[in-house]
């Protein structure tokens, strides 16, 4: 008669236990990288929702893409509103530039 009972340590039940740990730390990594994912969210959309609040209180249409695309986003018609970042976008300064607006660098 063979029931099948918990083996020792090294034995199968180790073994699922030790992947089960392996996928929960995965699980527990994932969680954290988006967690930061939505911090990162939360505090864009609090910068979109600043900008948008000044523009609301002041300056015409243009300024304000002007504006935006100094604090660092996109202006241009295929990434408007995506995070810029520090770099220079052909398609937003000349976007801008039809528009008679000169962006800083
Ligand atoms: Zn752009």
């Amino acid at each position: 008669m063979s029931i099948n009972l918990p083996e020792g340590p090294g034995g199968p039940l180790a073994g699922v236990l030790a992947g089960l740990e392996g996928r929960l730390a995965e699980v527990v990594k994932e969680v954290r990288r988006l967690r930061g994912m939505v911090r990162e969210l939360e505090e864009e959309n609090q910068r979109l929702r600043n900008i948008i609040l000044v523009d609301q209180s002041g300056s015409g249409g243009h300024e304000q893409l002007l504006h935006f695309y100094e604090e660092g986003f996109h202006v241009c018609p295929p990434q408007f509103a995506r995070v810029r970042g520090n770099e220079g976008c052909l398609f937003c300064q000349s976007f801008l530039e039809k528009k008679g607006l000169k962006p800083h660098g």
